[in-house]
């Protein structure tokens, strides 16, 4: 019997830094009434955040807001008062929080989450963001931008028409921008701000590509949540970049120490869809007590994708925004460009299996994840396992029977392992065949 696996107690200045950052930014929304301080509702996947802090907008983010009170364990009573509203119970459960805070009171003038200021409606993929974008810029009464990103259609650089669409677009934003604040945009803090992403992106890339060491240093999706808020909500910021810098070294110390998040790493898996916040704890340890590390995840580029080498560039500020707008986000892509990311974490993170956590009320990650599976497991024999639940909607976690198909799977994994093992000791070269769960 293989000694139980613990978690370390590790995530020490990474997790209190971010919280930190991200403490300090909603301590921000909150004073940005009484401060007279406008504020711009963003989405969060490839979304042009650096746009808005050199509009001196505040940036506020309803998914961030959502999935905060998913994490509290407040969601279910939002979706609720949404449902009553007439939300249908297959909606987006963010949408349905969301709106259900506004229904509740909970946001507006005196709240800690004012009204925006602009709604900025960055559709890339996912095409739920426009009607509920339309839904908040009508409850709150604010300006509506609708920033059109077209689908990545063509594989390669995005063309030089949707790159000059999308840039004729932040143009017009940009103006919009200047007669809400008063003040005129200025394209070098544009450049600065621009220059302050690329490290942190940078920052962020290393750390994941850090992951590669066995054991990983940290669990490249339940621990990636304390990055992507610097990523995501952050990025552009001094404090950003800044954040990155000590996490990188705080993870090279890691793996020079041999150090992971488990006190063992037995197996390495990619994962594929967010978590589920309600329960995120829980979800983990569902995992963490079969030693299963995720070396790299699917859900931590949602927002953008940094380890193959994109950057904004403070040389083609507007150019580079529309690109990663158009590209370099999770969101935006073909599923099978998706198989693709997958494929490579698999092969170059050197994992054991996939593990895909299907949402039920987030089409745009759920729809095609059984070909997803079927495509892992017999075109490439990578161990895939399947399991469902949602990451805003607590009546959608059935933790027993996760229990019961994450043990199957592992079990499963550890045979093959033990079988493969013996085989390779024998010099043998026969593989059980893959198991599906
Ligand atoms: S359906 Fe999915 S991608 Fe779209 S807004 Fe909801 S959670 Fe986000």
């Amino acid at each position: 019997m293989p000694a139980q696996v613990t978690e370390r107690q590790y995530q020490g200045k990474v997790h209190e830094h971010s919280r930190r950052l991200m403490s300090d930014w909603m301590g921000r929304l909150s004073r940005a009434e009484a401060e007279g301080q406008p504020t711009g509702a963003l989405m969060i996947s490839g979304n042009c955040v650096e746009l808005l802090l050199a509009c001196h907008i505040l940036p506020m983010f309803p998914e961030v807001t959502a999935l905060q009170n998913a994490i509290r364990h407040k969601s279910l009573p939002l979706i609720l008062k949404a449902e009553q509203a007439g939300y249908s119970s297959d909606n987006c459960a963010y949408v349905k929080a969301d709106i259900g805070l506004f229904l509740d009171g909970g946001m507006g003038p005196g709240k800690p989450i004012p009204f925006p200021t602009i709604t900025v409606c960055n559709y890339v993929g996912c095409n739920v963001y426009v009607k509920w974008f339309e839904h908040l810029a009508d409850l709150s009464g604010s300006k509506l931008f609708m920033l059109d990103v077209p689908f990545a259609r063509t594989p390669g650089e995005p063309t030089q028409a949707d790159v000059q669409y999308v840039v004729a677009q932040l143009k017009e934003l940009i103006a919009l921008c200047e007669g809400i604040t008063g003040r005129k945009f200025d394209i070098d803090e544009l450049r600065e701000i621009l220059g302050y992403a690329a490290r942190a992106e940078e920052g962020y890339a290393r750390s994941k590509d850090l992951c590669k060491a066995h054991p990983a240093p940290f669990d490249a999706y339940f621990d990636a949540i304390n990055m992507m808020g610097p990523i995501n909500v952050l990025r552009g910021t001094k404090e950003a970049a800044e954040f990155f810098d000590v996490a990188v070294a705080e993870f090279e110390e890691l793996v020079a120490q041999n150090l992971g998040p488990l006190s063992e790493e037995r197996f390495r898996i990619v994962v594929e869809g967010p978590p589920p916040y309600p329960y995120y704890k829980n979800f983990r340890n569902l995992f963490a007590k079969w030693g299963a590390v995720a070396v790299a995840s699917t859900y931590s580029t949602v927002g953008g994708i940094w380890e193959w080498g994109f950057r904004h560039d403070a040389r083609r500020p507007l150019e580079s925004i529309a690109e990663q707008m158009l590209r370099e986000n999770l969101t935006n892509r073909s599923i099978t460009a998706r198989y693709q990311q997958i494929k490579r974490y698999v092969e170059e993170w050197e994992a054991d299996a996939l593990v895909i956590h299907s949402i039920k009320s987030c089409r745009l990650f759920s729809a095609g994840q059984g070909d997803m599976r079927d495509y892992f497991t017999r075109e490439l024999g990578v161990l895939t396992l399947l399991v469902e639940s949602d990451l805003e909607d607590p009546r959608y976690y059935a933790e027993a029977q996760l229990r019961n198909r994450i043990d199957a799977f592992f079990e499963a994994l550890e045979h093959k392992k033990l079988v493969v093992g013996a085989a390779g000791r024998r010099g043998a070269g026969a593989l059980p065949s893959e198991a599906t769960v």
